[in-house]
């Protein structure tokens, strides 16, 4: 080990005055002076990644997801609001940025996607400046770990059997350690689908959508929760007749069998079955929620932070929900950066119930790349546990990145 031996010997002395001007250098002012420096975004699979750099050695990162396409300019835009500002104040920062969008979109879709990936990050730099993981500065934890349930996207299957379902399930718990599953119900390639653009199921559709569930049910008995999602694609009699034909298997909820605009339509869905109905991933900002929790349209809230305006909108929906006795399970299909936010989030609300998990965690190994965190387990048992860590607790991988971006679309530039 001759050469290992020389190298120590060298570097003794090697660069010794370098490294001393380094650490005389104050690295770090005092947090209060904080200032955010530059913003840059790349996108990876359906996210936008958002870092906030600071004039300190540190950085925030952020996510949004779905209405993320074509919103660089969007980005790059906030971005140059945000520079010499202090990253602290982030309530009023995001309802600056909120209301200067009034007129530019800024009650739903992308500008208020880009706006919950900026928000995130403001979290993640403000945690990692005073030295504080993101729900220490959201109120602090009810809880250390947030249970999940695992979508079994079995959407990626043409026209799954019940055999499928009830295979499917048993392998997410068996394999991963599952007690929650979520199953999809719409299959445009289902062949007793009369009319491909109306809304209506048949009764070859209604009874297939059973047969499905009773296969689930019957191979995991009664304590997995069963959650099904219908993607608001049918209409007001299909939802009434699908709500009441599967009370009897239990489910945990029933989300979204009508699109999620009209509310009153909730209700009345609501109104008539046992079965819970939920719905919020397509809904933005609290403002969108008010009404709906109002009139009791919902059994459950699922609003998705990296979508719905970012972690204090978040907060703010949950504790509305909770006005109404309303669990709180947040839809979630970001990277792993994406959950632990959320994570965070539900650490710091009474009514949280549930968190969407991703099947995609633990068969497509560009999530384990794209981001770095330094805990083996991800998830455990259906439980994942917040980050202590200063701020979020995950690191963007740019490297990694890099390896799965698309040619032309902005990464990090
Ligand atoms: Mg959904």
């Amino acid at each position: 080990m001759a050469g290992a031996l020389g190298f120590a010997g060298i570097s003794e002395t090697f660069g010794k005055n370098f490294t001393n001007a380094i650490d005389a250098h104050p690295k770090l002012s005092a947090p209060s002076d904080l200032k955010i420096t530059d913003v840059k975004c790349g996108y990876i699979g359906g996210s936008l990644f958002v870092k906030i750099y600071s004039d300190q050695d540190i950085y925030g990162c952020g996510e949004g997801v779905d209405a993320i396409r074509g919103t660089y300019h969007m980005v790059m835009g906030m971005g140059r609001f945000l520079k010499g500002q202090s990253p602290f104040a982030i309530h009023k920062i995001f309802e600056q940025m909120r209301r200067a969008g009034h007129f530019g979109g800024a009650q739903s879709g992308m500008y208020v996607a880009v706006l919950s990936a900026i928000e995130t990050a403001l979290w993640d730099l403000t945690g990692k400046a005073l030295g504080l993981p993101v729900y220490q500065l959201l109120g602090g934890k009810f809880r250390d770990r947030i249970r999940v349930y695992c979508d079994t996207a079995l959407y990626r299957v043409q026209f799954p059997s019940p055999e499928d379902f009830a295979s499917a399930a048993t392998e997410a718990i068996k394999n991963w350690g599952f007690n929650a599953l979520k199953f999809d119900l719409d299959y445009v390639s289902d062949p007793d689908k009369y009319d491909r653009y109306n809304w209506t199921a048949s009764p070859g559709e209604i009874s297939r959508m059973y047969n499905q569930l009773a296969a689930v049910r019957e191979a995991v008995g009664p304590k997995i929760d069963l959650c099904v999602d219908m993607h608001g694609r049918y209409d007001f009699p299909t939802a009434q007749a699908i709500a009441k034909k599967v009370e009897p298997l239990n489910l945990t909820w029933l989300e979204e069998p009508v699109p999620a605009e009209n509310v009153d339509a909730y209700r009345r869905i609501a109104d008539e079955t046992n079965t819970p109905i939920s719905a919020g991933e397509n809904i933005y900002l609290a403002y969108g929620f008010r009404r709906l929790l109002e009139i009791g349209g919902v059994d459950i809230v699922m609003p998705d932070l990296q979508k719905c305006g970012g972690l204090g909108e978040g907060q703010r929906i949950a504790n509305l929900a909770n006005l109404y006795y309303v669990p709180f399970s947040p839809h979630m299909v970001a990277s792993f950066l994406g959950a632990m936010a959320c994570a965070h989030v539900c650490v710091t609300v009474p009514n949280f119930h549930l968190m969407e998990w991703q099947s995609y965690f633990h068969t497509n190994p560009m999530y384990k790349e794209i981001v770095t965190y330094d805990e083996e387990d991800w998830v455990k048992d259906s439980f994942i546990k917040v980050s202590e860590k200063p701020g979020i607790g995950v690191d963007i991988n740019e490297e990694a990145m890099k390896k799965y971006a698309t040619p032309g679309v902005p990464l990090f530039e």
